[in-house]
C-alpha cells in the first residue's frame, strides 16, 4: 500500500492505493470520490480484503477506497476545503485548488487501467445499478455486460467525471456503480453492497483475474434515468413497489388527492416511501425504460 498526499496552502488530503498482482490486465477500482457515499467505500474495502487473502490469478488489481478522505471525514459529498464536487473536475489541474489537484493526481494514478470501476451511492430508496456511456463504445458495453448486477443504466454523459473522461479521452472501459446508501449518514446498505461485490467478482472471474466460475447473469440495459416529480407538495402515498414493471399511464401513487402516473413503459428504479414532501414539485422517484 502506498499513501499519496496532496497539499495546498496549509491543508492536505491523502489517499491510499492498494495494488495486488502484476501484469495485464490492469483493473482499477475507486470509491469515495463523493465523501458521504460510503456503501461504495465499503465495497472497495471488501475487495481489498478479498485480494489480501486471494492474490490475483493474473493481472493487476489497484484499489483506491477513499479518494476524497477529507469529504468522507465530514460525511459530505464535496471537499470541505474548497466546496468543489470532485466528480465534475476531471482530468483535474495541478494549478487549481486542492480538489483540482486531487483530481489530477487520481487521473494520473488511474492512467494505466484497462478497466476502471468507480463506486458511488445513489440515495436510500432505490435499486443498485451500473451507470455508463455504453452506447459510445463497444469496450464499455462489454465491461458492463460482464458485471452481473441486474440493471445497467445509460448515463447523461456529463463531462468532468472520472468515468466519462476516462472513456472518451483515454479509451478505457470505465463505468460507475451506484449502490443505495443505508438508513442515515455513514450507514451502509449491506444487501446491495453484496449485489455489487458479487457482480464485480463475476467480472473479475470473467477476466481470469479471480478464480472460480461466473455465477450471476448479464444486466438488462436501460436508457437514461427519468426523474418523477409531483406537481405540488403534500402527502405522498406510493402504490407500486420499487423494481416493479409499469406501463405508461399506470398510477404510481398519489400526492394528496392527485394521481401520479408512469411517464412511459418501464421500471420504477427508485421511489420515496410514504411521507410529507414539501419542496416545490417534489422529487418522488426515478424511472427507467428498457434500451
Ligand atoms: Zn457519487
Amino acid at each position: 500500500m502506498k499513501t499519496v498526499t496532496i497539499e495546498e496552502y496549509g491543508v492536505n488530503t491523502q489517499y491510499d492505493v492498494y495494488t495486488f498482482g502484476s501484469g495485464e490486465p490492469h483493473i482499477t477500482f475507486t470509491a469515495g470520490i463523493h465523501g458521504n457515499e460510503v456503501s461504495g467505500i465499503y465495497v472497495a474495502q471488501r475487495l481489498i480484503g478479498h485480494f489480501i487473502k486471494n492474490p490475483p490469478v493474473k493481472g493487476t488489481v489497484k484499489i483506491i477506497p477513499t479518494v476524497n478522505a477529507a469529504a468522507m471525514r465530514c460525511m459530505q459529498r464535496r471537499s470541505p476545503f474548497d466546496a468543489v464536487d470532485l466528480n465534475r473536475v476531471f482530468p483535474g489541474s495541478e494549478s487549481g485548488s486542492i480538489s483540482h489537484k486531487l483530481a489530477a493526481s487520481i487521473y494520473s494514478e488511474t492512467a494505466d487501467a484497462d478497466i476502471l470501476v468507480d463506486l458511488h451511492c445513489c440515495g436510500q430508496h432505490g435499486l443498485p445499478y451500473i451507470l455508463s456511456v455504453y452506447s459510445e463504445s463497444a469496450k464499455v458495453r462489454n465491461l458492463v455486460n460482464r458485471i452481473t448486477m441486474p440493471i445497467a443504466v445509460h448515463s447523461e454523459g456529463l463531462g468532468g467525471q472520472l468515468f466519462t473522461e476516462s472513456c472518451r479521452k483515454r479509451a478505457q472501459a470505465a463505468c460507475i456503480i451506484e449502490i443505495p446508501s443505508g438508513a442515515g449518514d455513514g450507514a451502509v446498505n449491506l444487501k446491495f453492497a453484496d449485489v455489487c461485490f458479487n457482480g464485480l467478482m463475476d467480472m473479475l472471474k470473467s477476466e481470469g483475474v479471480a478464480a472460480g466460475k461466473v455465477e450471476g447473469h448479464a444486466p438488462t440495459f436501460y436508457g437514461k434515468l427519468i426523474d418523477i416529480n409531483a406537481t405540488h407538495a403534500g402527502l405522498w402515498q406510493p402504490e407500486k413497489e420499487i423494481g416493479a414493471a409499469i406501463r405508461a399511464g399506470e398510477r404510481i401513487g398519489r400526492m394528496d388527492a392527485t394521481d401520479v402516473y408512469a411517464p412511459a413503459d418501464g421500471m420504477l428504479i427508485a421511489c420515496l416511501p410514504c411521507g410529507y414532501y414539501l419542496d416545490d414539485k417534489p422529487y418522488i422517484g426515478m424511472y427507467v425504460q428498457k434500451a
